[in-house]
């Protein structure tokens, strides 16, 4: 099942720009109805159910069905996040719910250094990943003669 949005708890982020679920869909499938103030998935058929607008919408308004590795087929799951853990609220086939929490991160919000602190070269050109040689330990590259 794609993502569903529940008109009766989407808000249209309160009229921002951008709703936040426009902001995160990879796919660009999320728009905003602007006289209802509702979004909804354009296109069901491209959704590739990656739960990212399900994660990040801030009413729970996503419903999205759960992956059958890690709930069983028929029960809906919805993440409630905060800054430093996801709540996980799964609806089984037969009514009953659960409630998983697990930690997501050990840094403080927007701590995250994009580099790691490793020196960076910033040669586009290179074949080398951003940090690289020296989040390797080494002095260089090594790359194939052609
Ligand atoms: S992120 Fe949620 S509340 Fe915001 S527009 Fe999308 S579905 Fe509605
Ligand atoms: S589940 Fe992923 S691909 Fe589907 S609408 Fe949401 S963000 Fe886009």
């Amino acid at each position: 099942m794609p993502s569903y949005v529940n008109p009766e708890k989407c808000d249209g982020c309160k009229a921002l720009d951008k709703t936040a679920c426009q902001y995160i869909c990879p796919n660009d499938l999320m728009v905003l109805d602007k006289e209802k103030m509702k979004a909804f998935n354009r296109d069901v058929a491209m959704c590739w159910e990656c739960y990212n607008c399900v994660k990040i919408c801030p009413t729970q308004a996503i419903e999205i069905r759960g992956y059958a590795d890690f709930v069983p087929m028929g029960a809906q799951v919805t993440p409630l996040r905060s800054t430093d853990s996801i709540m996980w609220t799964v609806k089984f086939r037969n009514g009953m719910l659960k409630r998983f929490k697990f930690p997501i991160r050990t840094t403080a919000e927007g701590s995250a250094v994009p580099d790691g602190g490793f020196e960076t070269k910033g040669d586009i050109n290179s074949p080398a990943l951003f940090t690289e040689p020296a989040s390797t330990g080494m002095a260089e590259v090594f790359t194939l003669n052609k």
